[in-house]
């Protein structure tokens, strides 16, 4: 594979593990998220184990619309074309009732997981569209509390209208759905609260990130003819997002 694909959110759980299994298939990386350091330890590790592949690094915030039009614009100048746009970054933020809901977690949620992620999307996409090639992968979720449910129902139905208005090209959408995946989510959506985002995961077998990186690599290799639209992935003690037995693990 010598495909340049750009992930966003490269710096944590199911990001990483998406830039080591393209990695691992001889693609060509573009890291993005704000923690720049692990943006660069990441790229010292890729160029180790893979010299003959390019990893570029791009410090990117995609709540900053200015700076997420500026650093696509900088990616597509360094790449030239981006053949896979894993629109990954995204949070949960709060577990608490609407009525109850801390404004800002609400507006970041709102910022990071629709705005940021159709921003991305609207500096990338014509370069797919001129060069009639293209895949978007975008990271939805199977649930959640109100706001993050209603942010991930967004990139859902955004992704099926992409469909519809690429559907004269050779550009293909798909939507991951992931189950309840062990990462660094639920410590972020406690804000930092180790031992409440320790007890999600506590009495099952959650999925893994590199279950989700393995259903996108999945989705790439298809023929010209096959797009899968939408990919949902539980835990197998996952029957709904909130409905999970636990005690089996
Ligand atoms: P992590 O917290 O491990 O990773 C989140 C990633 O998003 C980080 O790399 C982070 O990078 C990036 N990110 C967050 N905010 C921003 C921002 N403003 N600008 C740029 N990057 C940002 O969680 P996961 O790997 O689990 O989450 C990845 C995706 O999967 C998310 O979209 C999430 O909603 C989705 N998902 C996760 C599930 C789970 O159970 N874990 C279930 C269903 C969906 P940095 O902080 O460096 O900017």
């Amino acid at each position: 594979m010598s495909k340049n694909v750009l992930i966003t959110g490269a710096t944590s759980g199911i990001g990483e593990a998406t830039v080591r299994a393209f990695a691992k298939e001889g693609a060509n990386l573009i890291l993005t998220g704000r923690r720049v350091e692990r943006l660069e330890a990441l790229k010292e590790e890729l160029q180790a184990t893979y010299p003959n592949q390019k990893v570029w690094t791009f410090a990117l915030d995609v709540t900053d619309m200015a700076m997420v039009k500026d650093v696509c614009q900088a990616i597509l100048k360094s790449v030239g074309q981006v053949h896979v746009l894993v629109n990954n970054a995204g949070l949960a933020l709060g577990l608490t009732a609407y009525q109850d809901y801390e404004e800002w977690d609400m507006l970041t949620m709102l910022d990071t997981n629709v705005k940021g992620l159709m921003m991305v999307t609207r500096q990338i996409l014509p370069s797919m569209v001129a060069a009639n090639d293209g895949h978007i992968i975008n990271m939805g979720s199977t649930a959640g509390a109100a706001v993050y449910s209603a942010t991930k129902a967004a990139v859902k139905t955004f992704s099926d209208g992409l469909r519809i208005d690429t559907i004269a090209t050779d550009i293909k959408v798909t939507t991951i759905q992931p189950g309840i995946v062990e990462t660094d989510f639920s410590q972020v959506r406690f804000h930092g609260d180790k031992d409440k985002a320790a007890k999600v995961y506590q009495g099952l077998e959650a999925l893994q990130a590199q279950d989700i990186a393995d259903a996108v690599l999945y989705v790439t290799k298809q023929p010209r003819r096959v797009q899968i639209s939408d990919m949902t992935i539980m835990a197998n003690q996952q029957a709904t997002g909130f409905t999970i037995h636990r005690g089996n693990k």
